[in-house]
């Protein structure tokens, strides 16, 4: 890859009422949990590190933009909290006739723009910290993109991977009555996220309109996006996150003059995110060399074909034993040179620890909070380029703010014009940010939060306070 110096700143749910039947390809490629040497392989031991929780990142970004811009005082002790933590403890049928019982959680960060969005999450690793973090994201995610929504976030400490798809469903349902009025078209709309996916929603969905009048129903059907097409889906919102991260690396290959063309990028994470950057980025001439998920990584440096690694996925469960590759350690994946970096799985992985690793010159983030504020630092002392999540990332809320429109229009666009718009919209944000990174000199994700905050500042100076 020609380039110029830098400057300036599968909906494959299967099984039946058996147990271990499910795969649940979901928006961020995680299924089941990462296993320990994911972390760990080949590190020496060191002094046990207290680790900031998820949301004292989101708050460290936070500090950092809203010193910076000096954001009104008092609207920034409003945007530091949530505005409602919602838990629910439900019990459900098991297969063996057993009751569990589960916790699930909305948390909804700020409504100032609009209704509370953002996905659900079904992973061990859930809990309130981080479901916090990924509320506040939303809000400025759905900011900077110029969408009327706030920030949410939900989800359940599970793994789907240990239910059947029928437990999965009686559970999915519990949890959308047990949220009751918490979520509902014009309050609070949900979206799938790791390990959730379009059936999930068409669940809740149903679970949703079967509560209200029938009356009320079609009208209401904008309580979830990112459901079937036939149940009212966007066409490309299955694609839409994958889609928008190689629209903003276009626009940053544009931007630094450098061909995609043969350029090579790395992946974390092979799921709905993950895949459809790959195929997608792919499709302009770049080469895929080297994949990791929760099962393992691996790498050809021949380039890797997308959509025949993802037909590998889907029968064998992970990347680990593909063929067509050699298998890599994380150090290893990390390690590999390449032009471009994809986290497109959980949070976390790019840190103070694993930052120096890396031998790219970007590091687009499919996944939601991928790098902590001390790899942020590593990142930036090295020279290597970040679109950040709350930027590079928004495709899905994007085109879900499509799906709602089209649900309310009751209209169906074809999806050259979604494409188009998201296209549209995610370079209008990419632009924004990068005149902010440029106009402030300071690095990509602190010019991103500038955007959202202000745009929030300026809701709340118009407003005011109640009473
Ligand atoms: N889960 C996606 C995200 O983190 C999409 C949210 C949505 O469409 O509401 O951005």
């Amino acid at each position: 890859m020609a380039s110029k110096p830098l400057t300036g700143a599968p909906s494959s749910m299967v099984g039946d009422n058996g147990r271990k039947a499910i795969s649940t390809p979901n928006d961020r490629g995680v299924v089941g949990s990462r296993p320990p040497s994911m972390e760990s392989s080949n590190s020496q031991p060191s002094a046990p590190v207290k680790r900031k929780s998820v949301y004292e990142n989101v708050m460290a970004q936070f500090d950092k933009a809203a010193d910076l811009m000096h954001l009104d005082a008092n609207i920034r002790k409003i945007l530091a909290k949530t505005e409602n933590e919602i838990s629910v403890n439900f019990p459900v049928k098991m297969h063996t006739g057993q009751v569990e019982m589960f916790t699930g959680y909305r948390i909804q960060h700020n409504d100032a723009l609009g209704p509370f969005k953002g996905g659900l999450r079904y992973h061990p690793s859930v809990d309130r910290d981080e479901v916090r973090a990924l509320a506040a994201w939303m809000t400025w995610k759905a900011a900077i993109a110029e969408i009327p929504f706030g920030g949410a976030k939900g989800g359940l400490q599970i793994d789907p991977s240990d239910y059947s798809a029928a437990e999965l469903e009686r559970i999915t349902r519990r949890f959308a009555y047990a949220l009751g009025d918490n979520i509902g078209p014009e309050y609070d709309i949900p979206a799938p996220d790791v390990n959730t996916n379009s059936q999930i929603m068409a669940w809740i969905q149903d679970t949703y309109l079967s509560t209200i009048s029938p009356h009320e129903r079609h009208r209401n059907i904008h309580v979830v996006t990112g459901k079937p097409v036939v149940s009212g889906g966007s066409l490309g919102r299955d694609k839409a996150t994958g889609q928008g991260v190689v629209f903003t690396i276009e626009q940053w290959a544009e931007h630094r003059e450098v061909s995609l063309e043969g350029a090579t990028f790395i992946v974390q994470g092979f799921g709905n995110v993950g895949s459809w950057a790959s195929r997608l980025l792919t499709q302009l001439g770049a080469k895929l060399i080297a994949v990791e998920d929760a099962t393992g990584g691996i790498r050809n440096r021949d380039g890797i074909n997308p959509d025949d690694l993802l037909e590998y996925v889907h029968t064998h469960g992970g990347v680990r034993k593909y063929p067509k590759g050699e298998f890599v350690d994380h150090i290893m994946f990390l390690r590999t040179e390449a032009d471009v970096f994809i986290p497109a799985a959980l949070g976390n992985q790019i840190t103070a620890e694993t930052a120096p690793w890396l031998n790219v010159r970007l590091v687009a983030e499919g996944a939601n909070g991928p790098t902590t504020p001390e790899g942020d630092a590593v990142l930036q002392q090295r020279g290597i380029d970040v679109i950040p999540d709350i930027l590079c990332n928004t495709g899905g809320v994007i085109v879900s703010y499509f799906e709602g429109l089209q649900n309310k229009r009751k209209e169906f666009w074809d999806l050259e014009e979604v494409d188009r718009k998201l296209r549209k919209k995610i370079t209008s944000a990419y632009k924004r940010v990068y005149d902010v990174a440029t106009e402030k000199k300071t690095d990509w994700r602190t010019a991103a939060y500038i955007v959202a905050l202000s745009r929030l500042e300026m809701v709340y100076k118009d407003r005011g306070i109640f009473p």
